[in-house]
Protein backbone atom coordinates (compact mmCIF):
# COMPACT_ATOMS: atom_id res chain seq x y z
CA UNK A 1 0.00 0.00 0.00
CA UNK A 2 0.93 3.66 -1.08
CA UNK A 3 0.61 6.10 2.07
CA UNK A 4 0.91 9.38 0.85
CA UNK A 5 0.86 11.15 4.21
CA UNK A 6 3.32 12.59 5.67
CA UNK A 7 3.93 10.61 9.10
CA UNK A 8 2.68 12.56 12.02
CA UNK A 9 6.18 13.59 13.32
CA UNK A 10 7.02 16.02 10.99
CA UNK A 11 3.58 17.76 11.99
CA UNK A 12 5.42 20.29 14.68
CA UNK A 13 8.31 21.12 11.97
CA UNK A 14 6.04 21.78 9.08
CA UNK A 15 4.06 24.34 11.74
CA UNK A 16 7.30 25.49 13.12
CA UNK A 17 8.28 26.65 9.81
CA UNK A 18 5.41 27.81 8.37
CA UNK A 19 5.07 30.18 11.31
CA UNK A 20 8.80 31.00 10.26
CA UNK A 21 7.52 31.96 6.58
CA UNK A 22 4.16 34.31 8.01
CA UNK A 23 5.91 36.21 10.84
CA UNK A 24 9.23 36.75 9.86
CA UNK A 25 9.88 35.95 6.09
CA UNK A 26 6.63 37.85 4.51
CA UNK A 27 6.61 40.95 6.24
CA UNK A 28 10.14 41.73 4.61
CA UNK A 29 9.42 39.81 1.37
CA UNK A 30 8.79 43.41 -0.64
CA UNK A 31 11.37 45.10 1.33
CA UNK A 32 14.09 42.99 0.55
CA UNK A 33 12.79 42.42 -3.06
CA UNK A 34 12.53 46.37 -3.62
CA UNK A 35 16.48 46.86 -1.68
CA UNK A 36 18.41 44.79 -3.87
CA UNK A 37 21.73 44.10 -1.53
CA UNK A 38 20.79 45.34 1.62
CA UNK A 39 21.53 42.89 4.29
CA UNK A 40 18.24 41.59 5.61
CA UNK A 41 19.29 41.64 9.25
CA UNK A 42 15.94 40.41 10.49
CA UNK A 43 16.80 36.63 9.57
CA UNK A 44 20.05 36.70 12.21
CA UNK A 45 16.84 36.31 14.39
CA UNK A 46 16.52 32.56 12.95
CA UNK A 47 19.08 30.46 14.33
CA UNK A 48 19.87 27.47 11.40
CA UNK A 49 21.26 25.14 14.12
CA UNK A 50 18.18 25.59 16.54
CA UNK A 51 16.04 25.06 13.93
CA UNK A 52 18.04 21.92 12.98
CA UNK A 53 17.31 20.69 16.38
CA UNK A 54 13.89 21.08 16.07
CA UNK A 55 13.94 18.60 12.74
CA UNK A 56 13.24 14.88 13.49
CA UNK A 57 16.11 12.62 12.63
CA UNK A 58 15.86 9.34 11.20
CA UNK A 59 13.72 7.56 12.76
CA UNK A 60 11.85 4.21 11.61
CA UNK A 61 8.39 4.93 10.98
CA UNK A 62 5.73 2.27 12.20
CA UNK A 63 4.69 0.59 8.66
CA UNK A 64 1.08 1.84 7.67
CA UNK A 65 -2.03 -0.09 9.15
CA UNK A 66 -2.75 -3.08 7.02
CA UNK A 67 0.77 -3.60 5.44
CA UNK A 68 2.53 -6.75 5.84
CA UNK A 69 5.18 -4.55 8.20
CA UNK A 70 7.78 -6.46 7.27
CA UNK A 71 10.14 -3.42 5.81
CA UNK A 72 10.86 -0.80 8.05
CA UNK A 73 10.91 2.82 6.64
CA UNK A 74 13.39 5.74 7.25
CA UNK A 75 12.44 9.54 7.39
CA UNK A 76 14.82 11.16 8.56
CA UNK A 77 17.11 14.45 7.08
CA UNK A 78 16.57 14.53 4.07
CA UNK A 79 12.65 14.01 4.06
CA UNK A 80 13.02 17.08 7.42
CA UNK A 81 14.32 19.01 4.97
CA UNK A 82 12.52 19.20 2.09
CA UNK A 83 9.48 19.77 4.25
CA UNK A 84 11.15 22.42 6.19
CA UNK A 85 11.94 24.01 2.59
CA UNK A 86 8.16 24.04 1.52
CA UNK A 87 7.06 26.64 4.27
CA UNK A 88 10.49 28.52 4.10
CA UNK A 89 9.93 29.16 0.17
CA UNK A 90 6.27 29.49 0.39
CA UNK A 91 7.29 32.31 2.78
CA UNK A 92 9.88 33.52 0.09
CA UNK A 93 12.73 32.01 -1.78
CA UNK A 94 15.13 34.85 -1.86
CA UNK A 95 14.95 35.46 1.56
CA UNK A 96 15.10 31.42 2.63
CA UNK A 97 18.02 31.36 0.60
CA UNK A 98 19.79 33.93 3.03
CA UNK A 99 19.06 32.28 6.41
CA UNK A 100 22.89 32.11 7.87
CA UNK A 101 24.36 29.15 7.31
CA UNK A 102 21.98 27.76 4.26
CA UNK A 103 24.64 27.28 1.87
CA UNK A 104 25.16 24.68 -1.04
CA UNK A 105 28.99 24.52 -0.05
CA UNK A 106 27.51 23.21 3.55
CA UNK A 107 26.03 20.45 1.83
CA UNK A 108 29.23 19.95 0.01
CA UNK A 109 31.39 20.04 3.38
CA UNK A 110 28.81 17.91 5.00
CA UNK A 111 28.85 15.22 2.26
CA UNK A 112 33.20 15.03 1.53
CA UNK A 113 35.07 16.28 3.94
CA UNK A 114 36.82 14.14 6.02
CA UNK A 115 35.97 14.66 10.38
CA UNK A 116 38.88 16.62 10.72
CA UNK A 117 37.94 19.38 8.08
CA UNK A 118 33.82 19.06 9.42
CA UNK A 119 35.49 20.01 13.05
CA UNK A 120 36.97 23.16 11.12
CA UNK A 121 34.82 24.35 8.25
CA UNK A 122 31.15 22.36 9.77
CA UNK A 123 29.85 25.36 11.64
CA UNK A 124 30.65 28.37 8.42
CA UNK A 125 28.49 29.42 5.91
CA UNK A 126 29.40 27.93 2.86
CA UNK A 127 28.51 29.10 -0.70
CA UNK A 128 29.48 26.82 -3.63
CA UNK A 129 31.45 28.55 -6.43
CA UNK A 130 31.33 26.31 -9.39
CA UNK A 131 30.53 28.44 -12.57
CA UNK A 132 32.69 30.62 -14.40
CA UNK A 133 31.77 33.06 -17.64
CA UNK A 134 32.88 30.02 -20.22
CA UNK A 135 31.51 26.86 -17.94
CA UNK A 136 28.18 26.66 -16.54
CA UNK A 137 25.89 23.58 -17.69
CA UNK A 138 29.17 21.32 -18.53
CA UNK A 139 31.02 21.76 -14.98
CA UNK A 140 33.52 19.59 -16.38
CA UNK A 141 35.19 22.15 -18.43
CA UNK A 142 35.69 24.38 -16.05
CA UNK A 143 39.00 26.72 -16.35
CA UNK A 144 40.02 27.88 -12.58
CA UNK A 145 42.98 26.16 -11.72
CA UNK A 146 44.75 24.81 -8.60
CA UNK A 147 48.29 24.66 -8.43
CA UNK A 148 50.23 22.90 -5.57
CA UNK A 149 53.04 24.87 -3.62
CA UNK A 150 54.61 23.48 -1.02
CA UNK A 151 51.99 23.15 1.56
CA UNK A 152 49.56 25.39 -0.17
CA UNK A 153 47.24 25.65 -2.82
CA UNK A 154 47.22 28.41 -5.54
CA UNK A 155 43.85 28.95 -6.84
CA UNK A 156 43.43 31.78 -9.76
CA UNK A 157 40.44 32.09 -11.64
CA UNK A 158 36.87 33.70 -11.68
CA UNK A 159 33.48 32.54 -10.46
CA UNK A 160 30.38 33.86 -10.95
CA UNK A 161 26.66 33.80 -9.71
CA UNK A 162 27.86 32.52 -6.86
CA UNK A 163 24.87 32.59 -4.03
CA UNK A 164 25.86 34.09 -0.80
CA UNK A 165 29.46 35.20 -1.94
CA UNK A 166 28.85 38.48 -0.93
CA UNK A 167 27.34 37.55 3.07
CA UNK A 168 29.14 33.82 3.35
CA UNK A 169 32.27 33.27 5.59
CA UNK A 170 33.90 30.42 3.15
CA UNK A 171 33.28 29.39 -0.79
CA UNK A 172 33.66 25.94 -1.62
CA UNK A 173 35.86 26.31 -5.19
CA UNK A 174 35.74 24.02 -7.50
CA UNK A 175 39.48 24.35 -9.80
CA UNK A 176 41.22 21.82 -11.49
CA UNK A 177 44.40 20.38 -10.71
CA UNK A 178 45.80 19.75 -14.65
CA UNK A 179 43.03 20.55 -17.28
CA UNK A 180 44.54 17.93 -19.43
CA UNK A 181 43.01 15.25 -16.92
CA UNK A 182 39.56 16.17 -17.22
CA UNK A 183 36.97 15.57 -14.37
CA UNK A 184 39.45 13.32 -12.91
CA UNK A 185 41.26 17.14 -12.17
CA UNK A 186 38.20 18.89 -10.67
CA UNK A 187 38.75 19.31 -6.74
CA UNK A 188 36.82 21.61 -4.54
CA UNK A 189 38.63 23.49 -1.83
CA UNK A 190 37.41 25.57 0.97
CA UNK A 191 38.44 29.10 0.95
CA UNK A 192 37.69 31.16 4.06
CA UNK A 193 36.54 34.71 3.26
CA UNK A 194 39.50 37.19 4.38
CA UNK A 195 41.97 34.83 2.31
CA UNK A 196 44.55 37.11 0.53
CA UNK A 197 43.73 37.12 -3.39
CA UNK A 198 39.88 35.96 -2.90
CA UNK A 199 38.32 39.25 -4.05
CA UNK A 200 34.20 39.80 -4.21
CA UNK A 201 34.13 42.13 -7.25
CA UNK A 202 30.36 42.30 -7.80
CA UNK A 203 26.90 41.70 -6.79
CA UNK A 204 24.43 40.38 -9.35
CA UNK A 205 21.24 42.51 -10.22
CA UNK A 206 18.32 39.85 -10.92
CA UNK A 207 15.13 39.19 -12.23
CA UNK A 208 14.01 37.14 -9.00
CA UNK A 209 15.32 36.50 -5.77
CA UNK A 210 16.67 39.93 -5.11
CA UNK A 211 16.98 39.27 -1.75
CA UNK A 212 19.84 36.73 -1.92
CA UNK A 213 22.85 37.79 -3.03
CA UNK A 214 24.85 36.26 -6.14
CA UNK A 215 28.50 37.36 -6.41
CA UNK A 216 31.45 37.42 -8.95
CA UNK A 217 34.42 35.93 -7.00
CA UNK A 218 37.84 36.79 -8.39
CA UNK A 219 40.66 34.41 -7.32
CA UNK A 220 44.16 35.58 -7.79
CA UNK A 221 47.61 33.61 -6.57
CA UNK A 222 45.39 32.87 -3.56
CA UNK A 223 47.04 30.34 -1.45
CA UNK A 224 44.95 27.93 0.69
CA UNK A 225 46.38 25.26 3.16
CA UNK A 226 46.99 22.16 1.15
CA UNK A 227 44.59 20.24 3.62
CA UNK A 228 41.28 22.74 2.65
CA UNK A 229 41.01 20.40 0.07
CA UNK A 230 37.80 18.13 -0.17
CA UNK A 231 38.40 14.62 -0.82
CA UNK A 232 41.49 12.82 -2.05
CA UNK A 233 43.71 15.06 -4.29
CA UNK A 234 45.50 11.92 -6.57
CA UNK A 235 44.25 12.16 -10.55
CA UNK A 236 43.21 9.02 -11.29
CA UNK A 237 39.92 7.31 -11.33
CA UNK A 238 39.41 6.20 -7.90
CA UNK A 239 40.21 10.39 -6.79
CA UNK A 240 37.71 11.18 -9.63
CA UNK A 241 35.34 9.13 -7.81
CA UNK A 242 36.15 10.40 -4.05
CA UNK A 243 36.59 13.82 -5.46
CA UNK A 244 34.55 15.26 -8.18
CA UNK A 245 31.82 12.19 -8.35
CA UNK A 246 31.08 12.41 -4.69
CA UNK A 247 30.72 16.68 -4.51
CA UNK A 248 28.44 15.69 -7.41
CA UNK A 249 26.31 13.00 -5.55
CA UNK A 250 25.98 16.24 -2.84
CA UNK A 251 23.46 17.21 -6.06
CA UNK A 252 21.16 14.00 -5.92
CA UNK A 253 20.24 15.18 -1.98
CA UNK A 254 19.78 19.26 -2.70
CA UNK A 255 18.14 19.21 -6.21
CA UNK A 256 14.91 17.78 -4.22
CA UNK A 257 15.71 20.85 -1.76
CA UNK A 258 15.47 23.29 -4.61
CA UNK A 259 12.52 21.20 -6.69
CA UNK A 260 10.57 21.49 -3.39
CA UNK A 261 11.58 25.70 -3.40
CA UNK A 262 9.55 25.41 -6.25
CA UNK A 263 6.74 23.65 -5.07
CA UNK A 264 6.49 26.35 -1.85
CA UNK A 265 6.71 28.94 -4.06
CA UNK A 266 3.61 27.59 -6.63
CA UNK A 267 1.78 27.23 -3.83
CA UNK A 268 1.98 30.61 -2.50
CA UNK A 269 0.92 31.96 -5.85
CA UNK A 270 -2.13 29.74 -5.46
CA UNK A 271 -3.08 30.34 -2.24
CA UNK A 272 -2.91 33.85 -2.56
CA UNK A 273 -4.69 33.25 -6.33
CA UNK A 274 -7.48 32.04 -4.10
CA UNK A 275 -7.63 34.88 -1.57
CA UNK A 276 -7.94 36.94 -4.60
CA UNK A 277 -10.66 35.88 -5.87
CA UNK A 278 -12.85 33.81 -3.98
CA UNK A 279 -14.08 37.65 -2.76
CA UNK A 280 -14.98 37.71 -6.87
CA UNK A 281 -16.77 34.64 -6.14
CA UNK A 282 -14.41 31.65 -7.03
CA UNK A 283 -15.91 28.62 -5.39
CA UNK A 284 -13.39 25.39 -5.24
CA UNK A 285 -15.64 22.58 -4.43
CA UNK A 286 -13.49 19.70 -5.19
CA UNK A 287 -16.13 16.87 -4.82
CA UNK A 288 -17.99 18.52 -7.85
CA UNK A 289 -17.03 17.23 -11.70
CA UNK A 290 -14.57 19.19 -13.72
CA UNK A 291 -17.00 19.31 -16.64
CA UNK A 292 -19.18 21.33 -13.85
CA UNK A 293 -16.74 23.45 -13.01
CA UNK A 294 -16.68 27.13 -14.83
CA UNK A 295 -13.43 27.44 -16.54
CA UNK A 296 -11.17 29.21 -13.96
CA UNK A 297 -12.26 26.77 -11.22
CA UNK A 298 -10.83 23.96 -13.83
CA UNK A 299 -7.75 25.53 -14.34
CA UNK A 300 -7.12 25.79 -10.83
CA UNK A 301 -8.10 22.19 -10.42
CA UNK A 302 -5.71 21.17 -13.07
CA UNK A 303 -2.88 23.63 -11.74
CA UNK A 304 -3.17 22.22 -8.20
CA UNK A 305 -2.80 18.51 -9.68
CA UNK A 306 0.63 19.01 -11.80
CA UNK A 307 1.56 20.48 -8.09
CA UNK A 308 0.58 17.43 -6.17
CA UNK A 309 2.17 15.40 -8.79
CA UNK A 310 5.77 17.13 -8.81
CA UNK A 311 5.38 17.60 -4.99
CA UNK A 312 5.01 13.60 -4.75
CA UNK A 313 8.43 13.26 -6.73
CA UNK A 314 9.96 15.44 -4.34
CA UNK A 315 8.75 12.99 -1.53
CA UNK A 316 9.86 10.26 -3.14
CA UNK A 317 13.67 11.69 -4.31
CA UNK A 318 14.05 12.81 -0.35
CA UNK A 319 12.42 9.26 0.84
CA UNK A 320 15.01 7.55 -1.17
CA UNK A 321 18.30 9.58 0.46
CA UNK A 322 16.87 8.60 3.77
CA UNK A 323 16.15 5.32 3.07
CA UNK A 324 19.87 4.92 1.39
CA UNK A 325 18.66 3.59 -2.01
CA UNK A 326 20.38 6.07 -5.40
CA UNK A 327 17.84 8.74 -6.59
CA UNK A 328 20.07 10.76 -8.75
CA UNK A 329 17.52 9.83 -11.66
CA UNK A 330 14.33 10.83 -9.41
CA UNK A 331 15.92 13.59 -8.20
CA UNK A 332 16.19 14.96 -11.63
CA UNK A 333 12.95 13.59 -12.23
CA UNK A 334 11.73 15.99 -9.41
CA UNK A 335 13.74 19.33 -10.15
CA UNK A 336 12.49 18.89 -13.84
CA UNK A 337 8.99 18.50 -12.85
CA UNK A 338 8.54 21.11 -10.14
CA UNK A 339 10.93 23.82 -12.12
CA UNK A 340 8.43 23.44 -15.23
CA UNK A 341 4.97 23.43 -12.56
CA UNK A 342 6.18 26.20 -10.57
CA UNK A 343 7.34 28.61 -13.45
CA UNK A 344 3.76 27.84 -15.40
CA UNK A 345 1.56 27.84 -11.61
CA UNK A 346 3.19 31.22 -10.69
CA UNK A 347 2.92 32.99 -14.24
CA UNK A 348 -0.64 31.57 -14.68
CA UNK A 349 -1.34 33.00 -11.27
CA UNK A 350 -0.56 36.38 -12.58
CA UNK A 351 -2.68 36.05 -15.81
CA UNK A 352 -5.85 34.92 -13.59
CA UNK A 353 -5.67 37.54 -11.36
CA UNK A 354 -5.08 40.04 -14.46
CA UNK A 355 -3.60 43.43 -13.85
CA UNK A 356 -4.06 43.07 -9.56
CA UNK A 357 -1.91 40.05 -10.55
CA UNK A 358 0.63 42.12 -12.33
CA UNK A 359 0.87 45.16 -10.50
CA UNK A 360 3.00 44.99 -7.21
CA UNK A 361 -0.02 45.52 -5.07
CA UNK A 362 0.50 41.79 -4.06
CA UNK A 363 3.34 39.52 -4.15
CA UNK A 364 1.88 37.60 -7.39
CA UNK A 365 4.46 38.72 -10.07
CA UNK A 366 7.02 38.70 -7.28
CA UNK A 367 6.34 35.00 -7.23
CA UNK A 368 6.42 34.53 -10.48
CA UNK A 369 9.85 36.43 -11.09
CA UNK A 370 11.20 34.16 -8.41
CA UNK A 371 10.28 30.97 -9.74
CA UNK A 372 11.91 31.00 -12.81
CA UNK A 373 15.71 30.49 -11.45
CA UNK A 374 14.50 27.85 -9.43
CA UNK A 375 14.47 25.81 -13.27
CA UNK A 376 17.82 27.11 -13.75
CA UNK A 377 20.12 26.88 -11.11
CA UNK A 378 21.54 23.30 -9.71
CA UNK A 379 21.30 21.86 -13.55
CA UNK A 380 18.69 23.40 -15.87
CA UNK A 381 15.40 21.79 -17.25
CA UNK A 382 17.33 20.79 -20.12
CA UNK A 383 20.18 19.16 -18.14
CA UNK A 384 17.73 17.20 -15.52
CA UNK A 385 16.06 15.90 -18.71
CA UNK A 386 19.49 14.57 -20.01
CA UNK A 387 20.38 12.99 -16.44
CA UNK A 388 17.18 11.25 -16.67
CA UNK A 389 17.69 9.93 -20.24
CA UNK A 390 21.17 8.83 -19.24
CA UNK A 391 19.66 7.02 -16.60
CA UNK A 392 16.92 5.73 -18.31
CA UNK A 393 18.91 4.78 -21.48
CA UNK A 394 22.28 3.09 -19.40
CA UNK A 395 24.77 5.76 -21.03
CA UNK A 396 27.57 7.78 -19.42
CA UNK A 397 27.84 11.54 -20.27
CA UNK A 398 30.46 10.64 -22.85
CA UNK A 399 27.54 8.75 -24.58
CA UNK A 400 24.71 11.09 -24.28
CA UNK A 401 25.65 14.70 -24.39
C1 LIG B 1 20.55 33.58 -9.34
C2 LIG B 1 21.57 32.56 -9.68
C3 LIG B 1 22.23 31.89 -8.66
C4 LIG B 1 23.22 30.95 -8.96
N1 LIG B 1 23.91 30.35 -7.94
C5 LIG B 1 24.99 29.59 -8.24
C6 LIG B 1 25.87 29.11 -7.21
O1 LIG B 1 25.64 29.31 -6.01
N2 LIG B 1 26.99 28.44 -7.59
C7 LIG B 1 27.30 28.20 -8.89
O2 LIG B 1 28.33 27.61 -9.15
N3 LIG B 1 26.47 28.59 -9.89
C8 LIG B 1 25.34 29.29 -9.59
N4 LIG B 1 24.52 29.75 -10.59
C9 LIG B 1 24.81 29.39 -11.97
C10 LIG B 1 23.83 28.35 -12.50
O3 LIG B 1 24.02 27.12 -11.86
C11 LIG B 1 24.01 28.31 -14.01
O4 LIG B 1 23.44 29.50 -14.51
C12 LIG B 1 23.37 27.10 -14.65
O5 LIG B 1 24.05 25.94 -14.28
C13 LIG B 1 23.34 27.20 -16.17
O6 LIG B 1 24.59 27.54 -16.66
P1 LIG B 1 24.72 28.75 -17.71
O7 LIG B 1 24.02 29.93 -17.13
O8 LIG B 1 26.16 28.93 -18.04
O9 LIG B 1 23.92 28.30 -18.95
P2 LIG B 1 24.43 27.33 -20.13
O10 LIG B 1 25.05 26.11 -19.58
O11 LIG B 1 25.24 28.15 -21.09
O12 LIG B 1 23.06 26.93 -20.80
C14 LIG B 1 22.30 27.83 -21.62
C15 LIG B 1 21.07 27.08 -22.10
O13 LIG B 1 21.49 25.93 -22.86
C16 LIG B 1 20.92 24.74 -22.33
N5 LIG B 1 21.88 23.64 -22.42
C17 LIG B 1 23.16 23.60 -22.00
N6 LIG B 1 23.71 22.40 -22.23
C18 LIG B 1 22.75 21.64 -22.81
C19 LIG B 1 22.70 20.29 -23.28
N7 LIG B 1 23.75 19.48 -23.20
N8 LIG B 1 21.54 19.85 -23.84
C20 LIG B 1 20.46 20.65 -23.92
N9 LIG B 1 20.45 21.96 -23.49
C21 LIG B 1 21.58 22.43 -22.94
C22 LIG B 1 20.63 25.06 -20.87
O14 LIG B 1 19.62 24.25 -20.33
C23 LIG B 1 20.21 26.53 -20.97
O15 LIG B 1 18.87 26.60 -21.33
C24 LIG B 1 23.50 30.66 -10.30
C25 LIG B 1 22.81 31.29 -11.33
C26 LIG B 1 21.87 32.25 -11.04
C27 LIG B 1 21.17 32.95 -12.17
Amino acid sequence: MINLELPERFEGLTQLMRAVAQNVLRPISRKYDTQEHDVPVELKAIDRRKMAAARPTGQEDQPPAGSSGERQVRNGAAMAGVVSIEQMSWGDVGLMLSVPGSGLGNAAINAVATPEQKERFGACYASMAITEPASGSDSGSIGATARLDGDEYVLNGEKIFVTAGGRCDTVVVWATLDKSKGKSAIKSFVVPKGTPGMEVVKLEHKLGIRASDTATILFTNCRIPKDNLLGRADVSEGGKREAFGKVMQTFDNTRPGVAMMSIGCARAALDLTRELLEPEGLELEYDKPLWEAPAIEAEIYRMEADWEAARLLVLRAAWMADNGQPNSMEASMAKAKAGRVGNAITLRCVELCGSVGYSTETLLEKFARDSKILDIFEGTQQIQQLIVARRLLNKSSAELK
